[in-house]
């Protein structure tokens, strides 16, 4: 029941529904690890692949199937594969683009996790890789070498929120015939598409937005069928990163609402940012939508609106930014992000600790740096709360 014309609100209710013949209104749980057979020539074509149909949960199953149609129709790409998490999703997609002796070139800002497996695990396995600053078109130019094969880029970053010009990127690595791997998280399915800006492969932590009720882990890799079959096909039926059934069932639930939180979230984002730039407890604000956004042209040409993300600066560095959060008491403090409850995050003392003071730096994350992730409670609620928690820190 995939229909590509459906409107993104339509397919997220709709789309890639299998219903069985009990015609069942919710999607249906297939919690099963196995699928019995009419007969042994029916096993035997079905392994052959002559008969359509189910054979192990490890290589596919009803309700992940359901969620990675809908993922399709609403990213608009042909084929795509669910993971057990995000990072299974990323790791799958980075290692199935390349082998042992080619070169990858990535943005610098990048998911923690995301970074090591760029930084540390890929060269363990003789994979050259080149770190840039993603936002400056000449430096992804300039590390091309002869065996280049791949570009990886998230955007908006996370936790600075620095935007990406995709297009060009993709417009660089095809010169060269390199393949891009975006990680979209942070901008959502909803509001940036980078297969439509050039990019071959799109992921995400479904565990973020798409669940946005805190509940699962999940992962989606999106692409074009031939590359999905020629690279990921095998990798997926003999390594295991599926999505568990019951998981897949809770993320298609999550995709029926997506559109409401996310623009519902983004729009309270855009009035804390711009509620936060006022404040002078507060030194700088990031915020995709916003004019003084470091790259506000491309977010005005890529993206289809803001963020749900705000990153801000208090005056007083890490014991302000503490005290801040320490504070508040509708914003909790917790690393995860795109939840239905607003949550706050001191990147230089969590998910960025690991890298040196120097690498921060380049990052923009300072000691005062936070990262809000804004959830469905009423705005004017958070803005009570922040309003009150910095008085409190200050
Ligand atoms: C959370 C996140 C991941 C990893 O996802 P998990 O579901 O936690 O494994 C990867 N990239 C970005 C940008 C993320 O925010």
């Amino acid at each position: 029941m995939a229909n590509r014309n459906w409107r993104p609100q339509t397919a997220l209710v709709h789309g890639g529904t299998l219903r069985s013949h009990h015609g069942e209104t919710s999607e249906a749980i297939y919690l099963t690890q196995g699928y019995v057979y009419e007969s042994a020539e029916s096993a035997e074509a079905r392994f052959k692949g002559d008969e359509p149909g189910f054979i192990y949960s490890r290589y596919a199953n009803p309700t992940v199937d359901m969620f990675e149609k809908r993922m399709c129709a609403l990213e608009g790409a042909e084929d795509a594969r669910a993971t057990a998490s995000g990072m299974a999703a990323v790791s799958a997609a980075l290692l199935c683009s390349v082998k042992a002796g080619d070169h990858v070139v990535s943005a610098r800002a990048l998911f923690g996790s995301c970074r090591w497996i760029i930084e540390t695990l890929m060269p363990k396995y003789g994979i050259e890789t080149t770190l840039v600053d993603g936002t400056k078109m000449d430096q992804w130019q300039n590390a091309v070498r002869p065996n280049t094969r791949l570009f990886f880029l998230e955007s908006p970053t996370n936790p600075t929120l620095e935007v990406v010009d995709i297009a060009a990127v993709a417009s660089i690595a095809n010169s060269i015939g390199a393949r891009v791997v975006v990680d979209n998280v942070f901008a959502t399915p909803l509001q940036q598409k980078p297969l439509e800006l050039g990019a071959h492969v799109v992921v995400y932590s479904a565990t973020k937005h798409i669940d946005g009720q805190g509940r699962c882990l999940g992962g989606v890799i999106l692409s074009d069928k031939e590359w999905i079959d020629k690279n990921l096909h095998d990798y997926f039926r003999h390594t295991g990163p599926s999505l568990s059934p019951f998981n897949a069932w809770t993320l298609l639930k999550g995709l029926e609402t997506l559109p409401l939180r996310v623009r519902q979230q983004t729009e309270s984002a855009g009035r804390i940012a711009d509620w936060l730039a006022e404040h002078s407890g507060i030194s700088r604000v990031i915020y995709p939508g916003r004019k003084d956004h470091p790259q506000a042209d491309i977010v005005a040409r890529q993206m289809k609106g803001g963020s749900t993300l705000v990153c801000l600066d208090t005056r007083g560095g890490k014991k302000a930014a503490f005290a801040l959060s320490n504070a508040l008491e509708i914003v909790k403090i917790s690393n995860n992000l795109g939840d239905a409850k607003s949550l706050i995050t001191h990147p230089a003392t969590t998910t960025h600790k690991n890298l040196t003071d120097e690498a921060r730096a380049e990052l923009g994350i300072g000691p005062g740096t936070l990262r809000l992730s804004v959830g469905l409670e009423d705005v004017d609620d958070l803005i009570e709360d922040l309003d009150r928690a910095l008085k409190a820190a200050a």
